[in-house]
């Protein structure tokens, strides 16, 4: 198969635009020069945009993962009481980090299901230093509330962790207006950069929370990150290729507008959904909440009757359509498609396409 062929119609990486790949050939700079300097607070400038924050933002050299584990590491103690909550494979992720550092008290739902908001309240009733939630589970489709746990976060003073992974960039998130003290997103999801970087907003609260700790994590030690940003540097060498790609990302994303954008990933998720109902396939999320919703990046259907959402996936990719399969116990009873990133309508209309005659 010819890779300039393929359509990356999964939940990232993306199709990543031919200026990205273009600007990732530059020669090499000096990670501690002016330049470095430069395209370092030009893609923050954008982020900050792009997560509505005013809170710093720094850039890891390091995946989504290591965000998530920058985020719980420096401010959970051993002794400190993370509330998980866990509908979906990332939320798991965020349970077994949180474990690491500190103590968990995991709500735990059937994956798929959304949160009952009663029983998150419960769980911070016992008391938290922190909440973590996946605001768009990508593992099954599910959007969770992630404006209504910023208000229960600030009721019961937890600091309000959120992986915002595959809404960053896609979808509407406002780090500031909900309290979120930390949001991460991973560069190869909707903002169309290559994989390897990963962008992470920080409050004075969880900065505060970091003064308490008396051990971080040495590599991903946000305060380090912090004293480097203030100088418009990363504490370490960074991915400098990656820096290239994503400042051109960002700068699609800037041209786009963030409305237009949120826009058309909501409109192409829409248009996948309908026509999945039109040929009969049903979405996998459980919606017993009103606040939950259906994801705007990537839709998560359960195979039919008699058929493995495996071998869905194989007959695409042997037309040079590349979906994805259901993760761990969900391997073969469903199949997602992402619509995230740079993916424009036509890619959607060729993948419901090539979806029906698969299934015909
Ligand atoms: N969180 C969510 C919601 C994700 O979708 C992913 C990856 O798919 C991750 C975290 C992990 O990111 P990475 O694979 O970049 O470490």
């Amino acid at each position: 198969m010819d890779l300039e062929d393929t359509l990356l119609m999964m939940p990232g990486p993306v199709p990543v635009a031919p200026r990205v790949l273009r600007a990732m050939s530059k020669p090499m700079i000096n990670h501690r020069g002016a330049e470095f300097s430069a395209m370092f607070d030009d893609c923050r400038e954008i982020l900050a945009d792009v997560f509505q924050t005013k809170n710093d933002i720094f850039i890891l050299s390091g995946s989504g993962t290591a965000a998530m584990e920058a985020a719980v590491g420096c401010t959970v103690g051993k002794d400190d009481v993370v509330v998980a909550l866990e509908n979906g494979k990332f939320g798991e992720r965020f349970k077994d980090i949180a474990a690491r550092y500190g103590k968990v008290n995991a709500l735990e739902n059937e994956w798929g299901h959304s949160f009952n908001l009663e029983e998150v309240e419960k769980k911070l009733e016992e008391g938290a230093k922190a909440i973590t939630l996946v605001h768009n589970e990508t593992s099954v489709g599910i959007q969770n509330p992630a404006e209504e746990i910023g208000k229960l976060a600030k009721k019961y003073d937890a600091l309000f962790i959120m992986d915002g992974v595959t809404t960053l960039g896609g979808d509407t998130v406002k780090v500031d207006d909900w309290g979120v003290d930390i949001a991460v997103v991973g560069s190869q999801k909707c903002l169309a950069a290559p994989p390897g970087l990963s962008m992470i907003s920080v409050s004075e609260k969880a900065l505060e929370a970091m003064n308490e700790k008396d051990a971080l994590p040495y590599y991903l030690d946000l305060k380090a990150h912090k004293k480097s940003a203030d100088k418009s540097q990363t504490p370490y060498t960074p991915g400098v290729p990656l820096f290239f790609g994503l400042q051109e990302a960002l700068h699609i994303v800037k041209e786009e507008g963030m409305e237009a954008r949120i826009k058309r990933h909501a409109t192409g998720a829409k248009a996948i959904r309908t026509a999945a109902d039109a040929m009969g396939l049903e979405m996998f999320p459980q919606l017993n909440d009103e606040h939950s919703h259906y994801s705007n990046t990537v839709s998560a259907m359960k195979a039919p009757e008699g058929v493995s959402g495996n071998d869905i996936k194989k007959d695409l990719m042997a037309k040079g359509i590349t979906i994805a399969g259901g993760q761990a116990h969900l391997s073969g009873k469903i199949f997602r498609i992402g619509s995230m990133g740079n993916v424009q309508p036509k890619d959607i209309m060729l993948t419901i396409q090539e979806l029906e005659m698969t299934l015909v």
